[in-house]
């Protein structure tokens, strides 16, 4: 085997199967190293306790980890986070497919905010969202995302139109009533699930089954980066996919200055090869892309490639997600299921004089699966079950979205004591809140509150005694219930400046040419919407970039 490309791309995910589509086109030769396999249906996709609860189809928390530092000794814990689904098609195989495109203050956090006391927010290059924006209606078209951003009064402008929303069941209807009753602008949530055939990539419309977050659409109505790349790259012979293959490290030649290759490893055979290549694109992902570069230290990089600053790693932010859970008074119990996030608001995305610094969205319309919900409930016998009938249907859960300021102490480094499956010193995470983002939280549930109060609902979950003990603790090391780690930003900043930023404006490091990141360790800020449809646009920016450079469009 010749193992010689135009390009390797590292990560078979979201950003990485995106940016590659464009490369294979115009006839470059790519190479895609995933660490995963590729995930076909399996009869046991729709099963809840197969494939949500147990996880099976997880890679193994005990062969793949990372280390977590939340600021107090018992959160010191070995944990999936930062890890990710690790299949061809990465995170979108079970995510929810919400594809928010950031607002366009997002993108001038630093100036329009200063300086915040112990944040570390910069403005994006200068003109990032016009330059952006052609690619977000191009991944929008390849996701097939329907929604209407004409009912939400904080959109930025859009050059192309959605496909028509997803149909409301009668639990939306109520929601947006309440909502424009609380003189807010309740918007349909943009997903990637089509709601009309999508010619581009031969995906069916969503039949509603309701297994959406966390589940593989097996209808295929869901816009998973595997899918989709499947059906742009149909019978192209310019590219090779070396699935179950980990990348352990970028070389360099030219006294480091340049990539030549990456070293990567046949988890089935053990064995060891190298792919050269010219330019190197990094999409693992917000933690494992920055491991990957410390990991990949040489005589003329003694700290990790493009680390000459010490800034691979830093900036770490998640989002702050919480859910609040509610009954509502309504004869649901003849409605197909329904447990996809339909409804939302971004009124105050701008927060309020005690927040402002944070942006912050409420998404509304889940609704947990049945096992779940039961283990929950817990409780016995016959009044427990009617209980359960009476009520199951009746529950739906808002979930508040929370920009997470960046901050130069939270970060990913390498913990040489703990090896992973493949042999590598695994990645630690070490992240404390900024006391910004929890009272930004706590709004955003007051918020979520007054919304579940204007629909007559009971709210079930209470997180407010967890978040005042939190307040009091200076809001730093997240409660328990607070999912964190799904979205994973800023470890690889991007900017103009070398002394503040590891890479520049078209994503390649500011000194080692042909080193590029194509997945969402570039953001600078993390904005209140979800990070996917910016980093998968943002793929295709790049990918574009370098084919312009080359003078092949
Ligand atoms: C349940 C769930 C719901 C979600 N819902 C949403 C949502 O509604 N909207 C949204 O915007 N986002 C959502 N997300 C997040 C979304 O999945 C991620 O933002 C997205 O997948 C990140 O893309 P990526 O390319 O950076 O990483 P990934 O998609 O995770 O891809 C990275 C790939 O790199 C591979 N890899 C890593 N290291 C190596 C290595 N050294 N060698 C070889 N391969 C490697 C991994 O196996 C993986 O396949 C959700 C995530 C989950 C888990």
């Amino acid at each position: 085997v010749k193992n010689e490309f135009d390009v390797v791309i590292v990560g078979g995910g979201a950003s990485g199967l995106f940016a590659a589509i464009p490369l294979i086109r115009s006839g470059y030769s790519v190479a895609i190293v995933e660490k995963g396999r590729w995930r076909e249906s399996s009869p046991y996709d729709n099963d809840e306790l197969y494939t949500y609860v147990d996880q099976r189809e997880w890679p193994d928390p005990a062969r793949e980890f990372s280390v977590v530092d939340f600021g107090d000794a018992s959160s010191l814990t070995t944990h999936r986070m930062g890890q990710s689904y690790g299949y061809v098609g990465g995170g979108t195989i079970t995510y929810a497919g919400v594809s928010e495109r950031f607002r366009l203050a997002d993108f001038v956090k630093r100036t329009s905010h200063g300086d915040i006391d112990d944040a570390n927010t910069a403005d994006w290059p200068v003109g990032f969202y016009d330059e952006l924006e052609p690619y977000y209606a191009i991944a929008e078209g390849l996701l097939g995302v329907s929604g209407d951003s004409s009912l939400d009064p904080t959109a930025p402008p859009r050059s192309n139109k959605l496909f028509p929303p997803l149909a409301y069941h009668e639990i939306n209807l109520q929601m947006i009533s309440a909502a424009k009753s609380l003189g807010w602008n309740p918007y349909p949530v943009p997903l990637a699930i089509s709601s009309v055939y999508n010619p581009a990539t031969h995906r069916t419309w969503c039949v509603s089954s309701g297994l959406c977050s966390g589940y593989r659409c097996i209808w295929n109505s869901k816009g998973s980066a595997d899918t989709i790349f499947r059906s742009q790259v149909e019978g192209a012979a310019n590219y090779k996919i070396f699935t179950n293959h980990v990348a352990l490290k970028i070389e360099t030649c030219f006294e480091g200055a340049s990539v030549s290759a990456v070293r990567i490893l046949n988890r089935q055979t053990r064995a060891v090869s190298t792919l050269a290549a010219r330019r190197v694109l990094l999409a693992a992902g917000g933690v494992l892309s920055p491991s990957l570069l410390l990991r990949s230290k040489d005589r003329f990089h003694p700290d990790g490639l493009s680390n000459g600053n010490d800034l691979v790693g830093r900036n770490l932010m998640f989002h702050i997600e919480g859910q609040k859970g509610a009954y509502f008074k309504g004869d649901f119990a003849r409605e197909k299921f329904n447990n996809v996030k339909k409804v939302m608001v971004a009124d105050h995305y701008f927060g309020n004089d005690r927040s402002s610094s944070n942006h912050v969205t409420i998404q509304a319309g889940t609704k947990t699966g049945p096992i779940r919900f039961a283990i929950k409930k817990q409780g016995w016998g016959l009044d427990y079950l009617r209980d359960m009938y009476a009520n199951y249907m009746n529950h739906y859960e808002f979930q508040v979205m929370v920009e997470d300021l960046p901050r130069e102490c939270n970060r990913v480094t390498l913990d040489e004591t703990r090896l992973d499956v493949d042999g590598l010193a695994c990645s630690k995470i070490t992240h404390r809140y900024h006391p910004m983002d929890g009272l930004a939280l706590i709004d955003a549930f007051d918020l979520a509150d007054r919304w579940i109060r204007q629909m007559n609902g009971t709210a079930v979950t209470n997180p407010e005694a967890a978040l005042l003990q939190w307040k009091s603790a200076g809001c730093r090391t997240p409660p328990p219930w607070i999912p964190v780690g799904f979205h994973l930003m800023g470890t690889l900043r991007m900017g103009t400046d070398p002394l503040t930023s590891v890479i520049d404006r078209d994503c390649q490091s500011h000194s080692v040419k042909g080193l590029f990141v194509v997945d969402s360790s570039v953001f600078p800020t993390s904005a209140g919407v979800n990070p996917t449809l910016t980093l998968q646009a943002n793929a295709l920016r790049v990918a574009d970039k370098i084919i312009q450079s080359d003078g092949k469009r």
